[in-house]
């Protein structure tokens, strides 16, 4: 077996690694580290937990460990999709990084431009940023990437879905062609390929774990109910979680609850406060102090529940998380494999329950052909709601699927015109009385969720088309190209419903 002291790395380096307390390099770390070194390029494949962020810093330190910057002129530069992750690399750096004198700076979202371009006019070793704030800094003529050595790309996959890959490439451009490129990706999707192959200079190509693999310290559950409305679902399904954490009792630690949309992530968060359970949302659209305290928190064992979108939460070094809860069935099968990869880790056994209603079925196909195995069916715990006549009653939704319950939800997940419909009955939870025509425009939201614009740029043209592709069905009778100030109106709408909810 490989040992760190095998690597060849800086000897301060590796005693850094002995204070952190790591034992012996992982798969990715003993593969990467050697090539890296060598000052090659390396292409990655790896998803979160596998050691991948010291699998590239630490050669990077040895590599700079010699050597001063200049001013405005990095000498290295890591990307990553969102800030919390960036900040993550920076923490990192930090570590790995104490017994030598090599300087760094985040330029992320959130954070004064001022006091980053302090750091950058001093001259930085390392350049750790989101590309939306990198090209910012560029664009302002505070920064020179030519004099950049070795560049970072962090989880391409994820840039793919947030429409950075345009800047991913403009980036490249900037620095210099002789520069050593680390590219990390969980997935090789054919535009990451295209990348690579642009890009990157004969790569030695690590992979680890593959994507589809689910660990085995992870105990599944698929929760199948039918809502007994469709007004009803998203109210009945916070009930059926609440009476999931509760049936877990105190083997749910701590836990995160994924839901597809942002808004819903505000909603669950809301709803399970005002059911006594300490829970706090993380999403995109919330300020930067507001998440780096809630991630706090979480770790620190002060929060129990966090209640996150996929974007957020992707990558985040958590460990020792007992639960995940899938609020909604994802839409993209990768994502239950990162999902349900935040519990269960390092040894770790973890649990992980997936509430699905029959609108999911075409996303449950795909993720346990991903998954390569059925996701175990749990007994649907008897549910109380009391949003109706038999208020306080015991209920047991429908576990299973009738064809009449399928069609129509197909039929209302393809119709995205929004509709007027009867205002709902007196309900006792107080976001419970929104009215059944913002639940209508949750379920049609199906945008995933997207960076904050500080941290993301305008997309090309070709970039918005995609995207638009990508957020479902077309509207009705206008074709493919929806004008945007048409879908900016529908934003605004959908941010109006969410300052609502929030405010009831
Ligand atoms: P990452 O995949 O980079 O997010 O790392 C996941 C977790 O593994 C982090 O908490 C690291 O601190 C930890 N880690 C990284 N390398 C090692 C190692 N060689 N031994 C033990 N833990 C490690």
């Amino acid at each position: 077996m490989t040992k760190f002291s095998d690597l060849q790395l800086d000897p301060r380096v590796l005693q850094a690694v002995a204070d952190a307390g790591y034992e012996t390099p992982t798969p990715i770390q003993a593969q990467a580290i050697p090539p890296a070194l060598e000052g090659r390029d390396v292409l990655g494949i790896a998803q979160t937990g596998t050691g991948k962020t010291a699998s590239f810093t630490l050669p990077m330190i040895t590599r700079l460990a010699n050597g001063r910057a200049r001013a405005r002129m990095p000498r290295s530069l890591v990307l990553a999709p969102t800030r919390e992750l960036a900040a993550q690399v920076a923490e990192n750096f930090d570590a790995y990084t104490k017994h030598l004198k090599l300087t760094k700076a985040l330029l992320i979202g959130g954070v004064s431009f001022k006091e980053q371009d302090a750091l950058i006019d001093r001259g930085v070793d390392v350049l750790i940023a989101t590309p939306g704030r990198l090209l910012d800094h560029f664009e302002r003529g505070k920064l020179l990437l030519t004099g950049v050595q070795i560049m970072v790309v962090d989880e391409a996959d994820r840039m793919l879905d947030m429409g950075f890959i345009p800047d991913i490439e403009r980036i490249f451009q900037l620095t210099p062609f002789t520069r050593q490129t680390l590219f990390f990706s969980a997935t090789m999707a054919p535009e990451i390929e295209r990348i690579t192959n642009t890009f990157l200079s004969n790569p030695v190509r690590v992979e680890v774990a593959r994507q589809a693999t689910t660990s085995s310290t992870i105990e599944q559950k698929l929760m199948a109910f039918a809502p007994s409305r469709r007004d009803r679902a998203f109210a009945e399904k916070r009930a059926l979680l609440r009476e999931l954490i509760k049936s877990e009792g105190d083997g749910c630690s701590n836990a995160i609850i994924f839901c597809n949309r942002k808004m819903d992530v505000d909603v669950v968060a809301k709803s399970l406060k005002a059911h006594g359970f300490n829970a706090a949302p993380i999403h995109g659209d919330l300020e930067q102090s507001v998440r780096t305290k809630t991630l706090d928190a979480f770790r620190e064992g002060e929060l129990r529940l966090l209640v996150a979108s996929d974007v957020a939460a992707r990558g985040l070094d958590i460990p020792a998380v007992s639960h995940v809860f899938n609020f909604d069935v994802p839409s993209h099968a990768e994502d239950y494999v990162h999902r349900i990869g935040r519990t269960g880790r390092a040894g770790r056994q973890g649990k992980a329950f997936t509430i699905s209603t029959p609108a999911d079925d075409k996303y449950l196909g795909a993720i346990e052909s991903l998954i390569k195995q059925p996701i175990p069916r749990g007994e649907t715990p008897v549910i109380e709601f009391d949003d109706s006549p038999d208020r306080g009653e015991h209920r047991q939704p429908r576990s299973r699927h009738s064809s009449r319950d399928r069609d129509r939800d197909r039929s209302s997940r393809s119709d995205r015109a929004p509709r007027a419909e009867p205002v709902a009955a007196a309900a006792p939870e107080a976001e419970v009385a929104a009215a059944p025509r913002r639940e209508e425009s949750r379920r049609e939201e199906t945008r995933r969720e997207e960076p904050r614009r500080d941290d993301r740029r305008e997309p090309r043209r070709d970039d918005r088309r995609d995207r638009r592709r990508d957020e479902g069905p077309s509207v009705a009778g206008m074709g493919d190209h929806v004008p945007d100030f048409i879908l900016r109106s529908f934003a605004r709408a959908a941010a109006m419903e969410t300052a609502e909810d929030a405010a009831e």
